[in-house]
């Protein structure tokens, strides 16, 4: 196993280990499940990393009208962008140094110093700084579409499947003489990872590979995959005083169908109607007489609408408060 910056993953079943490098240090973490990562990685709120993303990409405008570029400029957009990776770190080790290692790589690349290579270089580094972006949202509608499905095999057939370009990828792998998960000497496969889309693909695929089904929480919102195959409706997340959704649930609930109350309904109208904006925006590619509604931006404002509407069925906000929510993005 070389030293390359990024992550080598080591995977059996639903368990992985994963040796990660960079910015000099190489690191074993403990042994992760492949289907938390995944979920859990959809959970991040990156609406400010789309904001200084945005900023990023105004600083590669041209200085002027015949398209000149300075070297200064140069530095300063792969200053912030190295500074937005290790600003992620902090709370998401695997984004962070899978789009360190991104950038990296790129500004390996020989530097001419003309302005094409500068502009070139430019646009490579907000691409790979947008596909963390734009791959949650495909991940994340495929987990959440998983529902709408009985079988395994007529989710991959009707959706997975014809989309098989965006999995058809490479994954290097190498054979190590140990076993990351028990350091005992044995010939096993470590796959190398050096960008989010690759790795986070990579996952995918394997999780579809167990053949879990996938849910929405209708407490908290979020997806969740059920440990078991018994009937499981809410997630074990913990949502408030160290209560989770499945032990706070059931009562919401009945408060809920008792009060009958028809914001509930207008709330649930207004969570499919921001979606369908959001796989509309998503889809127009860059098209600009599509209103804007970002995959991030839907689910910063998904978790704080299904907060307050926790709180309004607690008593704890008033009617006023679930209404300018559930409005807030019209
Ligand atoms: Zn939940």
């Amino acid at each position: 196993m070389t030293d390359k910056n990024g992550i080598y993953l080591s995977v059996d079943g639903d368990d992985a280990v994963r040796v990660i490098v960079g910015n000099g240090t190489k690191i074993q973490t403990d042994r992760i499940k492949v289907s938390d990562e995944l979920i859990g990685e959809l959970e991040y709120d990156m609406s400010n990393y789309e904001i200084v993303l945005e900023h990023i990409i105004e600083e590669t405008e041209p200085l002027d009208d015949i398209g000149a570029y300075s070297e200064e400029q140069f530095t300063a957009v792969s200053d912030t962008a190295l500074e937005l990776a290790d600003g992620v770190r902090e709370n998401d080790l695997t984004t962070g140094v899978l789009l360190r290692a991104t950038i990296h790589k790129l500004l390996d690349f020989e530097d001419d110093g003309t302005a094409m290579c500068l502009m070139t270089m430019m646009n490579a580094i907000v691409e790979a700084l947008r596909e963390p972006l734009d791959t949650r949202y495909i991940l994340y509608k495929y987990l959440k579409s998983r529902s709408e499905f009985d079988t395994h095999e007529e989710w991959l057939r009707t959706n997975i499947l014809p989309e098989g370009y965006f999995f058809r990828r490479d994954y290097p792998c190498e054979i190590i003489n140990y076993d990351l998960f028990t350091n005992e000497p044995k010939l096993s496969q470590v796959f190398f990872f050096d960008n989010y889309t690759d790795y986070f693909v990579f996952l995918f695929l394997k999780f579809a590979e167990q053949q879990r089904r996938v849910l929405e929480c209708p407490c908290c919102g979020k997806l969740f995959v059920p440990k078991s195959n018994r009937a499981e409706i809410y997630c074990d997340r913990v949502l408030v005083d160290g209560k989770t959704c499945k032990q706070i649930a059931p009562k919401l609930a009945r408060k809920l169908k008792q009060r009958n109350d028809p914001l509930f309904e207008e709330y649930e109208k207004a969570k499919n109607r921001n979606y369908k904006r959001v796989e509309r925006y998503e889809n127009a590619n860059g098209n600009s007489s599509v209103m804007r509604l970002t995959f991030n931006e839907y689910k910063a404002w998904l978790d704080k609408a299904n907060e307050i509407k926790r709180l309004y069925l607690q008593g704890l906000v008033t009617a006023k408060e679930l209404r300018n929510i559930i409005e807030e993005l019209n």
